[in-house]
């Protein structure tokens, strides 16, 4: 079975760094925000053209401890994409605040600016744009909504890392970008991790009290925070894994850009591709049809998994469903939701896999 994610097939000589990182971990003595989280830190602000990065323990926190820091709470509002993993909207409630949330463009089912227009009141306070399922979001007119505004763009980049937009990289055009290191992200931890980069030292350092209870220097206290901090381990796996981001990016890319060419089955729609590369990372590749049961069977008869990414849009879940929305409705991000399918998109992938899905997929 071609499955969606591979974990098994990543190089032997990865797997023992891995387990000497750890083993110097367990030997330092020192296991909760140390040496190995700090220098992640700065590698990761490296890597993603910011200032200041801040661990967290997970994506969900990363977005919830940073609209926290820019002072976004009650009787605040944050627009936001139905589409989504439902952490993004989660994190808007937990830092008290009240999701609207906007349509996506049918193309590509990203949070769609003439929607988020629709959505704006004196309340507004941010827009979050996710770069869903691993392409950069339209930030230069967001950019320019937010502006026009006097709100902030923030940037949920838990499924783009490395990605770019007009040779910028994803998360420096908002006030901050929270990042997930979950598993299956295309950079992952063995367990939780997350972090936060942003630009401004300010928001860098309110968000690291809020990480560590609200705590200034050692038993300090001039806020209300959580605890949210990155374990050494979780960072020092991150480290190594960090060098073989680039490379299972470009096999991402050369996966998605096979499956573009080849795929070509009438009941199968694809999403649109990219106006340049940089933009897209394919932390899923995401295909639509009206006959979603039927393909994703005919699939699995051929051997190929499936998931979908995501079967209910976050505001017909049921804690959800009062939330304020586009006064026009979500019929795209509903129609997305119904007809949407992901199909296996991970760089331990081989060519005779790829072509496997490629053929499943046309023989539908
Ligand atoms: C995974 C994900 C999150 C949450 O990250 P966690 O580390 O699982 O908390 C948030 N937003 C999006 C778009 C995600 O894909």
């Amino acid at each position: 079975m071609i499955q969606m994610n591979d974990f098994g097939s990543e190089p032997a000589q990865l797997r023992e760094e891995m387990v000497a990182a750890s083993r110097s971990v367990f030997e330092s003595g020192w296991y909760v925000l140390g040496k190995q989280v700090e220098s992640f830190e700065q590698e990761w602000a490296g890597v993603c053209g910011a200032d200041h990065c801040v661990g967290v323990a997970n994506g969900l926190d990363a977005l919830e401890i940073g609209m926290r820091a820019l002072g976004i709470g009650p009787g605040d509002e944050v627009i936001t994409t139905p589409m989504t993993a439902f952490a993004t909207v989660l994190a808007v409630l937990r830092a008290g605040a009240t999701p609207v949330l906007a349509d996506i463009d049918p193309a590509n089912a990203i949070l769609d600016p003439e929607s988020v227009i629709r959505c704006l009141s004196p309340r507004t306070k941010a827009i979050a744009v996710v770069h869903l399922y691993g392409q950069v979001g339209p930030v230069d007119t967001l950019l320019d909504v937010a502006r026009d505004r006097g709100i902030h763009l923030i940037e949920d980049c838990a499924q783009s890392h490395l990605a770019a937009f007009d040779g910028k990289p994803a998360g420096t055009f908002g006030a901050f970008a929270a990042w997930s290191f979950y598993p299956t992200k295309n950079l992952g931890a063995m367990g939780d991790a997350g972090a936060l980069t942003t630009s401004s030292a300010e928001l860098a350092e309110t968000a690291a009290m809020v990480r560590n209870y609200g705590q200034s220097v050692r038993y300090y206290h001039p806020m209300l925070g959580m605890n949210s901090r990155l374990d050494e381990l979780q960072a020092a796996l991150l480290r190594v894994r960090l060098p073989y981001l680039e490379g299972w990016t470009a096999r991402r890319r050369e996966i998605a850009a096979a499956y573009h060419e080849r795929i070509e089955s009438p009941r199968v729609r694809l999403l649109a591709r990219p106006a340049k590369p940089e933009r897209h990372v394919h932390h899923l590749f995401v295909v639509t049809t009206d006959e979603r049961e039927a393909l994703q069977a005919h699939l699995r008869d051929r051997g190929v998994s499936s998931l979908i990414h995501y079967p209910v849009p976050v505001h017909q879940q049921d804690p959800c469903r009062h939330l304020p929305r586009d006064p026009k409705g979500l019929p795209n991000a509903e129609r997305h939701a119904a007809t949407c399918l992901s199909l296996p998109c991970h760089p331990g992938l081989s060519d005779e896999a790829v072509h496997q899905v490629i053929a499943a997929v046309n023989s539908f």
